[in-house]
């Protein structure tokens, strides 16, 4: 039942650009270029994003990502 929970705490804390694992804000991260308007940023829990300048949002990086 928690997965009804969890999936929207999350997506929440991606919008307010907070690290889903341990809530700490992505601005802190360390960042990487990746391409045109996409930054990989690395939390330092370990967890990996992708920070589109476009529409300045995170998400959680694909796989291929990694
Ligand atoms: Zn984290």
């Amino acid at each position: 039942m928690f997965k009804n929970i969890i999936a929207p705490v999350q997506a929440w804390l991606l919008v307010s650009g907070k690290c889903v694992g341990c809530g700490t804000p992505l601005a802190k991260g360390k960042r990487e270029k990746i391409g045109e308007d996409k930054e990989r940023v690395v939390c330092k829990c370990g967890r990996i994003f992708v920070f589109d300048k476009k529409t300045k949002k995170y998400r959680r990086a694909l796989f291929e990502e990694v």
